[in-house]
């Protein structure tokens, strides 16, 4: 039964669509599985009517890196021309802390964290998504100068900006001792970071909501928007992480929920998808699947939400 229910869920197991998904003036994709393959991951995006997608180019709770074979990456390429997918997200590792104090531990993020940019430059990647990692055992901002460094010696010889590939660092929900739960200290990063690798910010709307930000009122996502441009930027945020939140605000509890099931509502995605500043960015569910469907349903509601005509 459970065997049942997993081949449903996989869209590589649907019937192909006799047409190609709606077309939508915005990139709205979802985090999608890289089972059997990496390149599968293309086909399971088009299927559910992507033109971007999210994926982890290794196990995302394991140290030891899938081999990605160049075959894999040709594919994948081509099947991003054809379907016109892009950007292409890797969001890395849950393991990685580029942060730490404890000096084994750090050694092996960075060594994992070399990993998902040379996998992300082997890939064509346009975005590879990091959490700023735990201060525990430091302070704050000797945390945010450890995360700099680090990501300076993990990407030493390695071309991004010819390749295209911009690090973007994820706002989080607050928990104790983690980095990037305000917006100033995701653009402290920022500033710590240019001249070192192309950089830029994913925000993540739960993230934000349990963060304690107000993103849903309309008064409070104006001033919580104000604030973002103020600090990081808004052209900066090249990915929103669009994430109904299950938590209320300022909970810093981390619980993603269907688009519009959760304490954020439709409106404020509506809100954010038809705002003219966003327009370059790209949005991507991470919504949970309880039900085969979940993740085709999540793009529709996003994709539902794009206004024709606002902007273009
Ligand atoms: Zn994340
Ligand atoms: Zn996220």
């Amino acid at each position: 039964m459970a065997g049942r229910v997993g081949k449903e869920k996989d869209p590589l197991n649907w019937p192909a669509p006799k047409t190609a998904p709606a077309r939508t003036s915005r990139r709205i994709g979802i985090h999608t599985s890289i089972a059997a393959g990496v390149e599968n991951a293309a086909e399971r995006a088009y299927r559910l009517g992507c033109n971007t997608f999210q994926i982890f180019s290794s196990s995302p709770r394991q140290w030891q890196p899938y081999t990605l074979g160049r075959g894999q990456c040709e594919t994948m390429n081509a099947l991003r021309q054809k379907y016109n997918l892009k950007p292409l997200v890797i969001h890395s590792n849950y393991l990685i802390n580029l942060a730490g104090s404890n000096g084994p531990f750090l050694k092996k993020s960075v060594a994992a964290f070399r990993g998902e940019l040379e996998r992300g430059l082997a890939l064509c990647a346009d975005y590879l998504v990091l959490h700023p990692g735990s201060f525990r055992g430091a302070s704050r901002e000797e945390g945010l100068a450890t995360v700099a460094r680090s990501i300076a010696e993990a990407s030493e010889g390695l071309d991004l900006l010819a390749a295209g590939l911009t690090v973007l660092i994820e706002n989080t929900s607050g928990a104790e001792f983690s980095l990037g739960s305000t917006f100033e200290q995701v653009a402290e990063l920022l500033d710590l970071l240019r001249g070192v690798v192309p950089v830029g910010a994913c925000i993540d709307t739960c993230h934000t909501h349990v963060a304690g930000y107000d993103i849903v009122s309309s008064e409070g996502r104006e001033l919580t928007l104000a604030h973002l441009d103020r600090t990081v930027g808004l052209k900066n945020v090249r990915v929103w992480h669009c994430n109904d939140a299950k938590a209320e605000r300022g909970s810093r509890l981390d619980r993603h929920e269907h688009i519009g099931r959760g304490r954020l509502g439709l409106d404020v995605f509506r809100a954010l998808l038809n705002d003219r500043r966003m327009k370059k960015g790209a949005f991507i569910a991470e919504t949970p699947i309880d039900e085969p469907g979940d993740d085709l349903r999540n793009v529709d509601a996003l994709k539902g939400l794009v206004e024709k005509g606002a902007h273009s």
